[in-house]
């Protein structure tokens, strides 16, 4: 489970599957999954297009793609 409702129901967090990293306040500032995904995308996080995961912020990329390049 990588995207966590508050208790408002409204507002969501995206947390990284590989680190914890979480991003707050999605769904107050973007209103909805699709639109908060698109968003985090360009910066950087990767992973499924569902809520469900997994997701992986910039910091855990960059570490698997060095590891990947040796
Ligand atoms: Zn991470």
């Amino acid at each position: 489970m990588t995207v966590l409702h508050e208790s408002d129901g409204i507002d969501f967090r995206l947390v990284c599957d590989g680190c914890g990293a979480a991003v707050e306040r999605l769904g107050a500032n973007l209103h909805n999954w699709d639109l908060a995904w698109s968003f985090i995308k360009r910066h950087g996080w990767i992973g499924d297009r569902s809520r469900q995961g997994p997701h992986g912020c910039p910091r855990c990329t960059r570490r698997a793609a060095a590891a990947i390049d040796g």
